[in-house]
């Protein structure tokens, strides 16, 4: 049985506000009201879910609910001070061109129960001897008292994150189960974000690292894609994984490319002009309805990091591919690097040999390859 102590949670947090109040410096004392915030942002996301949970499982509509003027500014800022990553999503884009990912899986259910679950999570990061499988370990300990499974609605909406606690090495997970493959991959995926906590404390409040803060967990995946096909025999389902996340990616690095040219096209009050906006995307761009629409209100914060950490994620992965072990040692550096400028944290990538995206056609041509294999012809192929 998995759930929250929230209990502990309450005591952990009396627990920081006192060592706040008898802090001896300022500075400490600061460090400790980031622990009781943190812990307040989690017992308060407990709270709201339970009170209001239909809200959460439909997975509201957030669009016109943020002014366009919102954000415009907050996309304006972002790419002004991630700049030097823009250009890898505009090689990804460009590389890829004549693309087209036409998946549709309808994913088998999976008839397991929610602890048979964390074990293969477990068994995964077991492989890993080291550093990686010492922090699993200590994750693994922890949670039934931080784990907490819900039920999707049945849109199948994914949802699953993990909360750090600030200053500590304790991460409470959060998990929506959707009963296919698919729920391998999460767990894997958020069991990443607790080792990487553990690995690096504090790292992902670093916002200059922004860019980078999902290239473990999305790696983690795509080893854990290939992890399920052989060991639990569920080839198609991880084909149609990897072929989810690449087509995601790649339509929202198309998105965030067409709001670049329309940011420097535009001055700001046609930047509010709705209808505008939407003869261009659609006319110029080429887009339809509902693209026009995510590229105007889908806010860039919420997609950047995602794709440069995808990006960087499919090298070290083609990396791990011929040589595991430089792999790992690059990801744990790639974890552990902190105190950078952004772009010092770009620097220090390329200074590993990594180019984000650089060999993505590589990647995708395995994945051709493997659809082939697998019998599977038409969703991904180049059209020219
Ligand atoms: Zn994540």
């Amino acid at each position: 049985m998995y759930r929250w102590d929230i209990e502990y949670l309450n005591k952990l947090l009396l627990e920081y506000e006192q060592k706040a109040c008898e802090a001896d410096s300022k500075k400490q004392m600061l460090e400790f009201d980031k622990t009781v915030a943190s812990i307040e942002e989690i017992l308060e996301y407990h709270a709201m879910y339970f009170e209001d949970i239909e809200n959460l499982c439909e997975g509201e509509n957030t669009e016109d609910k943020v002014p366009l003027k919102k954000i415009v500014a907050s996309d304006k800022e972002l790419f002004k001070n991630y700049k030097p990553y823009l250009i890898f999503l505009r090689n990804f884009v460009n590389s890829l061109e004549g693309l087209v990912v036409d998946n549709n899986p309808r994913f088998t259910r999976i008839k397991v129960a929610s602890n048979q679950i964390v074990n293969i999570g477990k068994d995964f990061y077991e492989q890993h001897k080291g550093e990686i499988r010492d922090a699993f370990e200590e994750i693994y300990r922890t949670l039934p008292s931080h784990l907490e499974f819900k039920k999707v609605n049945n849109t199948g909406t994914l949802f699953a994150q993990t909360f750090n606690v600030y200053g500590t090495n304790e991460s409470f997970f959060d998990i929506g189960l959707v009963r296919n493959a698919q729920d391998y991959i999460t767990l894997i995926h958020e069991f990443g974000h607790g080792i990487a906590n553990l690995l690096s404390p504090g790292f992902l409040w670093d916002r200059n690292k922004y860019c980078f803060v999902e290239t473990d967990t999305l790696f983690w995946e795509l080893v854990g894609e290939d992890y399920i096909s052989s060991s639990l025999g569920l080839r198609d389902s991880a084909h149609h994984i990897a072929l989810a996340n690449l087509r995601e990616y790649l339509y929202d690095a198309d998105l965030m490319c067409s709001k670049q040219d329309i940011y420097s096209k535009f001055n700001s009050d046609d930047l509010s002009n709705k209808k505008l906006l939407r003869r261009y995307l659609k006319n110029k761009i080429g887009y339809d309805n509902l693209a026009v629409n995510h590229t105007l209100y889908s806010m860039a914060r919420d997609e950047i990091h995602y794709i440069i950490s995808y990006l960087t994620a499919t090298e070290l992965y083609l990396i791990y591919q011929v040589d595991k072990k430089t792999a790992l040692d690059l990801l744990v550096k790639i974890i552990k690097v902190k105190g950078l400028s952004s772009k010092g944290y770009l620097e220090y990538i390329k200074s590993l040999s990594i180019v984000p995206g650089e060999h993505i056609k590589e990647y995708v041509q395995q994945l051709i390859n493997r659809g082939r294999d697998l019998g599977y012809g038409k969703e991904l192929y180049y059209r020219h």
